[in-house]
């Protein structure tokens, strides 16, 4: 028997052997999407720019002196 704590819920369960548990280390294909999503949230998780770097933005007016 192997014993799997599901790094998710924390629940531990025994299988007889790891082509058992599909979803493996987790304890269902559930806690396994929960994982991803996590992980997908965390890897979004950029920080804001709010501000508006105007640097490069040359600002050419016409100076028209004539
Ligand atoms: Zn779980």
């Amino acid at each position: 028997m192997i014993r799997v704590k599901c790094p998710i819920c924390a629940k531990s369960f025994e299988i007889a052997q790891l082509a058992d548990l599909p979803s493996f280390p987790f304890c269902t294909e559930r806690c396994k999407l929960l994982d991803l999503g996590r992980w997908i949230d965390g890897a979004y998780a950029i920080p804001d720019k709010t501000q508006a770097e105007t640097a490069g933005t040359d600002d050419l007016e016409d100076e028209d002196d004539e």
